[in-house]
């Protein structure tokens, strides 16, 4: 209880400190979440993964390759290593990288959002890719150049990845039936699939029909005192919405979000990005956090 408790203090602490941005810290006090996958969790699994190659083609790294979300075990690594010639690598920077990578990740939602750092408004789909593209082309630029700083590689290339994920949870590219990457993200100038036309519907509105699994997943959460407070700080419970079968359009698309409605509000037949800190209501089942 001390630990939640502790844990709880830290997270509200957090969220009134950094804003709003969808992290694992959430499901650490919010047991409706215990089985998202936030920005983070993501980026650390592949970060883990990619220094273990690294390791073992360079430096001798013996073992199992870790499973996904598997907690790093870089101190497991340096003792299997020990007492190679070439085995030299330091944990302590590891952990640094794995810090500077975890806290660019999560930076896109901390400032004024903005359409094309999130693949968000169905509209500016297009704009968001060749942004990537771009992006994407200078930091490989500032990768060759002499004296290049890594600290802000690792920044640049963090946020880049945050968009890069917002496709798969943003846009319908999932709902279409994709279960493979799209490898034309940020790598051409068209995403190789059709686009959502102006004019045509994408969604229909959601509605407030509960079954009662979900009512009681609302009541519970918003019931609680230690997990109301969060709740309430991120979001409204007016948000809630029930959506089943509402995406109607069988072409790529992406939710509008009230908080960037100076880039285009949304219209009749959009879809909404959703979620308890969209105020255009709708978009996801129950709790949704649309991260
Ligand atoms: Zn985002």
């Amino acid at each position: 209880m001390l630990l939640f408790v502790s844990t709880w203090i830290l997270s509200i602490f957090f969220v009134f400190c950094n804003g709003f941005a969808t992290i694992d810290e959430f499901a650490k006090v919010l047991d409706v979440f215990k089985d998202t996958k936030f920005h983070d969790n993501q980026l650390l699994t592949a970060l883990c993964i990619t220094q273990y190659e690294f390791l073992k083609r360079h430096k001798s790294l013996k073992g199992k390759r870790p499973d996904f979300y598997d907690e790093c075990p870089y101190d497991e690594w340096l003792k299997s290593t020990n007492g190679s010639s070439n085995a030299i690598f330091d944990v302590d920077e590891l952990e640094s990288i794995k810090d500077e990578f975890e806290s660019a990740v999560a930076a896109p939602d901390l400032r004024s959002m903005k359409p094309t750092e999130h693949y968000d408004l169905e509209s500016y789909i297009t704009e968001t890719n060749i942004k990537l593209l771009k992006d994407r082309k200078n930091l490989l630029n500032q990768i060759k150049a002499d004296g290049a700083s890594f600290s802000d590689i690792r920044e640049k290339l963090g946020e880049m990845l945050h968009t890069v994920q917002d496709f798969y949870s943003h846009t319908n590219w999932v709902e279409l039936g994709n279960d493979k990457i799209n490898p034309m993200v940020g790598m051409g100038s068209n995403l190789g699939v059709q686009l959502n036309g102006e004019k045509e519907v994408a969604c229909t509105p959601c509605d407030k029909k509960f079954t009662a699994e979900e009512q009681k997943e609302v009541d519970d959460a918003y019931g609680g005192l230690l997990t109301s407070i969060p709740l309430v700080i991120v979001g409204s419970k007016d948000n809630v919405y029930s959506c089943r079968g509402n995406m109607v359009t069988k072409h790529l698309t992406s939710g509008y979000y009230e908080s960037e409605k100076d880039f285009r509000a949304m219209e009749e037949g959009k879809c909404a990005h959703g979620g308890l800190t969209d105020n255009y209501g709708g978009g996801g089942p129950t709790l949704q956090i649309s991260p």
